[in-house]
């Protein structure tokens, strides 16, 4: 380790907010959790917050305490180290977490009370294992896979699964918390595989359940299956994207018919603006040349920053009270903007999406701008833009 001193820091003190930042309304957050609790409360079931991919790019740690405050009751990601990142943060809520490798680390969740998502046997035995090295039982959830052909176990791997997963909590190394399962195709309602999926799941349960198993929890509902299947919402819904604000089925409805408010606004401060002839090349491969003489306006912002290089020519930006198109190709840190006879100063701020009620661009239509869903557009935000938290407190 050096012992050298380090300099003094003589630049300004960074504001790291001005070039650009995602502003989180953790308002609407809480007001989605109630819009969807709603839905589901008929029914009896309770929600999970998915807060996987920092939280879709929202930030875990606040919004998990957004969501836990307006209601839910358990927290969800797909990795152990999101996970533990959550009781790092002092969050006790019940947490379960779906996506293992060989190494865990499954003592640390064991230890920290997260409930293990368990597909195949590998991973009982590792689990089992875990547990006895902490010294107390594990929580696990096993995870069927009915018809989504991803993770979970099969409906012909299920006695075995279930069978090893009884023995060992009859051994005290493990409580069975929960049976559950993942759509493939909730988004498109009245596709054939959303009743076959759901038919075996309940074939499943049945079973695990006349072997001897006592879930806490059943769950089978991600966003769209909870906005649109009240059949499948068991014990509990894991809802990841609606809680966002976002719709998880465009062509079913806006955010706005569910009762949904988007969450995330991007905005960047403009760079610099100047006066270009016609016949300009504009940006990495000129595929945009400018018509005649007019203002550009330059946004710092870039597929580095999460903006689809796909949407070169494409995303809609709103700046000084018109959405325009970003003019030729996204690059890693900017884009151009040509105003044509409209002017701009540095410092102007470019709205490239938010909850669209200032007329700014939604991240849907970015989405459609991408070739993508909105699921990425937010989850793609990058680490150098900052997350500004708005209305921490109720
Ligand atoms: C991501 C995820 C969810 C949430 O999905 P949304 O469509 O965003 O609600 C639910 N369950 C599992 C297993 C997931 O991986």
């Amino acid at each position: 380790m050096s012992t050298t001193p380090q300099p003094r820091a003589t630049r300004e003190p960074e504001r790291p907010e001005t070039r650009a930042r995602a502003e989180i309304d953790l308002a609407a957050l809480r007001a989605n959790v109630r819009a969807l609790r709603e839905r589901v409360a008929p029914g009896g079931a309770r929600l999970m917050a998915v807060v996987k991919a920092d939280a879709y790019g929202h930030g875990a740690v606040p919004c998990a305490r957004a969501a836990l405050q307006a209601g839910a009751s358990w927290l969800g990601t797909a990795t152990p180290f999101e996970a533990l990142a959550l009781r790092d943060a002092g969050i006790d809520a019940p947490l379960l977490c779906w996506l293992w490798t060989p190494g865990g680390p499954f003592r640390a969740a064991v230890e920290a009370g997260i409930d293990i998502g368990v597909s195949g046997l590998w991973a009982l035995d590792a689990v089992v294992e875990a547990a006895r090295a902490a010294g107390r039982p594990a929580r696990v959830q096993l995870k069927a896979d009915t018809g989504l052909g991803r993770n979970g176990c099969l409906a012909d791997d299920w006695p075995r699964l279930v069978g090893e997963a009884l023995k060992a909590q009859a051994d005290g190394h493990l409580r069975v918390t929960g049976l559950w399962s993942h759509f493939a195709c909730a988004d498109e309602p009245g596709h054939p595989s959303i009743g076959a999926q759901l038919s075996r799941f309940h074939d499943m349960l049945e079973y695990a359940e006349k072997a001897g198993a006592e879930p806490e929890v059943r769950h089978l509902a991600n966003s769209p299956a909870t906005l649109t299947l009240p059949e499948t919402h068991f014990d509990l819904v894991r809802t990841g994207v609606a809680m966002y604000g976002i719709s998880p089925a465009p062509e079913l409805g806006t955010p706005a018919d569910f009762g949904l408010r988007p969450v995330m606004r991007l905005s960047a401060a403009v760079a610099s603006v100047k006066q270009a002839p016609a016949g300009l090349g504009v940006s990495y491969g000129h595929h945009y040349v400018t018509e005649r003489e007019t203002h550009l306006a330059l946004v710092p912002l870039g597929y580095a920053d999460g903006v689809p290089r796909h949407a070169s020519g494409r995303g809609p930006v709103l700046l000084g009270g018109a959405v325009r198109t970003v003019a030729g190709r996204v690059a890693m840190d900017q884009f151009v903007l040509d105003l044509g006879d409209d002017k701009a100063e540095p410092g102007d701020r470019a709205v490239l999406f938010g909850p669209g009620d200032d007329g700014e661009p939604t991240a849907e239509d970015w989405a459609r701008a991408a070739g993508t869903i909105a699921y990425e557009i937010v989850t793609r935000v990058g680490s150098r833009v900052p997350r500004v938290h708005l209305h921490e407190r109720e």
